[in-house]
């Protein structure tokens, strides 16, 4: 325990130092340089190194895969450490939160060692090649094919609705090696360069005018059996634990990262969110009392706060299972069901309160947060599609949950 609390003021002292203003909450009366300026991304990639150089992106993993090798509990006191501050972690995205968990249960120790490190570095980027055109809650219905040919695998397929694969270094995916099995049973899951000739990519515009989705054509691409994790059409097995990795970051996303510090001026913990009464004010008036002037949609702004809340104390929870070894579950299925409907119930919310002024594309007569507001609106449509629909989780909850017959 001694030990613990050395390593948490270490820790504490090494943030305080290294961890510059643009990557955390500020202090009293510090600014931070404007973003896009050059100053600002000077301070994004050196925080991005020293804290990479220190294995602490990935603090659990081996020092040898890119981490820092410390305990789960010397982790939790990171973590802890890092939101007292507010810090951003320095490394995201697919790599990071999908494919290393399976990794690390999955991989051989070759595979580990060879695509850890650029993880936790963040110098490769992911994309995840599972969706197809005929194939998307039923997943196991793929037909992308990979037949092997001496080390390699000569794939041919397209996969569909795949986030930023225009602007990814490499892909993990999903393929058919065996089509005269069972279809769960023919499955693998492999891993190859999205520059190999035949990838070809193709953006596809979303309803929220981004432009982060592909279709990505395969056309004898030539993969390194090596790359193949896990066991040859077992790959299954290794796709559903990474959705479950999905589902979870997904929940935290959508507004289960739990409350982490106490208002200055009392005890309610902050929201995750700009706060709603916030951001309604503008548009419902205050009574005398202060109060959101409308009773009706007052009522629904605190419905949501509350359970966004609740649910934020139910991340937390699951959280602090998770990184004292408990392992990620069906029962992700249910915070992503919830995260998703909730999301979906706060930006209709903030429609019905900002009117038609939330349903603006552009022009002077809008201001900046409610042009973002429309986009966030739209954005939301698909929470309940991505990493598997509400129907889908549902699905998984009565059978893989509650045990009830398909
Ligand atoms: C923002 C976003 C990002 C995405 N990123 C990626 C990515 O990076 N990589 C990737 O591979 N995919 C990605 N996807 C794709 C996503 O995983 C699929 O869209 C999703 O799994 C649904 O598949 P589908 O679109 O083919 O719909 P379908 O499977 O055709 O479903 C259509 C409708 O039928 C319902 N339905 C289907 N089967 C059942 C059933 N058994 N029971 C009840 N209802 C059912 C569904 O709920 C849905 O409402 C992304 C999607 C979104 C929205």
């Amino acid at each position: 325990m001694a030990d613990l609390e050395q390593f948490r003021a270490d820790a504490r002292a090494w943030l305080d130092e290294h961890c510059p203003p643009t990557r955390r909450q500020l202090r009293e009366g510090e600014t931070a340089p404007a973003w896009g300026s050059p100053e600002f991304d000077a301070q994004i990639e050196g925080w991005k190194r020293e804290i990479c150089e220190r294995g602490w992106s990935a603090p659990t993993w081996p020092r040898e895969c890119g981490g820092a090798g410390l305990s789960p509990e010397e982790a939790k006191v990171l973590a802890q450490e890092m939101a007292r501050i507010r810090a951003v972690p320095p490394i995201g995205g697919f790599g990071m939160y999908l494919l290393a968990p399976v990794l690390l249960e999955f991989a051989n120790d070759d595979q580990k060692k060879r695509f850890l490190p650029d993880i936790a570095n963040g110098r490769v980027d992911w994309c995840q090649g599972y969706s197809e055109p005929g194939a998307g809650s039923d997943l196991a219905g793929l037909q992308t094919r990979a037949v092997l040919d001496g080390d390699e695998y000569v794939i041919d397929g397209s996969k569909i609705w795949t986030t930023s694969a225009h602007l990814a270094d490499w892909i993990f995916c999903l393929v058919r090696t065996d089509p005269d099995a069972s279809k769960h049973e023919g499955i693998s899951f492999i891993l190859f360069d999205m520059k190999s000739p035949g990838v070809s990519v193709s953006p596809i515009q979303l309803i929220s005018g981004q432009s982060d989705f592909c279709q990505i054509f395969f056309d004898g691409v030539r993969a390194k059996a090596e790359n193949l994790v896990g066991v040859k059409n077992g790959g299954w097995t290794i796709a559903k634990r990474l959705l479950q990795h999905e589902r979870s970051g997904l929940s935290g996303m959508m507004g289960g990262a739990a409350p982490s510090r106490k208002r200055k001026s009392g005890k309610r913990p902050l929201p995750n969110f700009h706060s709603m009464a916030d951001l309604a004010a503008p548009y419902l008036g205050r009574d005398a009392e202060g109060r959101l002037a409308d009773p009706f949609l007052r009522d629904g702004i605190v419905g949501v706060e509350m359970d966004n809340l609740c649910f934020g104390l139910t991340m937390k929870r699951s959280s602090d299972g998770a990184k004292e070894g408990q392992e990620v579950g069906h029962t992700v299925s249910m915070s992503k069901y919830y995260a998703s409907e909730l999301n979906k119930r706060r930006q209709e919310l903030l429609v019905s309160v900002m009117g038609t002024q939330a349903l603006g594309w552009e022009g002077e007569g809008f201001s900046a947060t409610e042009l973002a507001q429309t986009r966030g609106w739209l954005r939301s449509k698909g929470n309940s599609i991505e990493g598997g629909t509400s129907e889908i989780q549902l699905n998984v909850i009565a059978k893989r949950v509650l045990g009830l017959p398909d």
